[in-house]
């Protein structure tokens, strides 16, 4: 059986299965890796990842137990949080951000997974600055060093994390990855294992404002792998609200 075999089979059923029960078999999936890994129960939050479903469908998963949500664009995103003010839920900026859009996310994301320069960390600490909050964030890692990918490179990160250290409307709290395509998610392990050794090495530093209690890593197809290997937050879109068509 092909890889793209398999990948169908296990895809096609989500069309029609129920975004509830997706969700539900997600939390029980993430509990038992957690217990598999000897790991607290709840110590990893599933990112319900957003983009392109709709305001009925989100409303679907919240109600089965969805309580923080992924957007990748500041556009697309906006409208739906406006839509979900009266219920109990999160949302997370996990796509790549421009300079300009930086105004726009503060105040509305309480975490912004995708800080991947020195300029839009600098940034962000000034437009929070001028909102008078302070932002969560986590520094995106190009894990797998690929030329047309985001983040900081993973022999700079280390380097470049004290020249952050004095942003004072910014928390760093950990680092975000999204590893290369893999044909079967162990093959994503050694990545996932690389960014938790950056963040050790990064919390052996021991600046004050510096924290790495979160590591964004895990996706649809390998979250399982990624909770082994330490992620506390799982960012999970196709598994949960099926394949995207645009
Ligand atoms: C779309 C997206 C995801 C979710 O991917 P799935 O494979 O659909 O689970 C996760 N992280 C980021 C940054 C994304 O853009």
């Amino acid at each position: 059986m092909s890889d793209s075999d398999s990948r169908k089979r296990t895809m096609e059923p989500l069309i029609t299965e129920a975004i509830a029960k997706r969700v539900q078999s997600i939390l029980m999936k993430i509990r038992s890796a957690e217990e598999k890994a000897g790991r607290s129960v709840g110590t990893v939050r599933l990112v319900a990842v957003t983009k392109t479903v709709t305001v009925e469908h989100i409303a679907e998963g919240v109600r089965a137990g969805l309580s923080v949500l992924g957007e990748n664009r500041v556009q697309e995103a906006l409208p739906k949080i406006a839509a979900f003010t009266q219920m109990p839920v999160h949302w997370h900026f996990i796509g790549q951000l421009q300079r300009r859009k930086v105004r726009s996310v503060i105040g509305p994301f309480d975490l912004i997974h995708s800080m991947d320069s020195l300029e839009l960390a600098q940034e962000i600490d000034r437009r929070a600055g001028e909102a008078g909050r302070r932002q969560n964030v986590l520094l995106e890692v190009n894990i797998g060093k690929e030329p047309t990918k985001a983040g900081f490179h993973p022999d700079d990160v280390v380097r470049s994390i004290p020249l952050m250290a004095h942003l004072s409307h910014t928390c760093i709290k950990g680092l975000m990855t999204i590893p290369p395509p893999t044909a079967d998610p162990d093959s994503a392990r050694p990545y996932f294992r690389k960014l938790r050794d950056l963040a050790r090495q990064i919390s052996a530093l021991d600046l004050p404002t510096v924290r790495m209690d979160e590591l964004s890593m895990g996706m649809s197809n390998d979250y399982e792998v990624a909770i082994e290997e330490g992620a506390t937050l799982v960012r999970i879109g196709t598994a949960i609200f099926g394949a995207r068509h645009v």
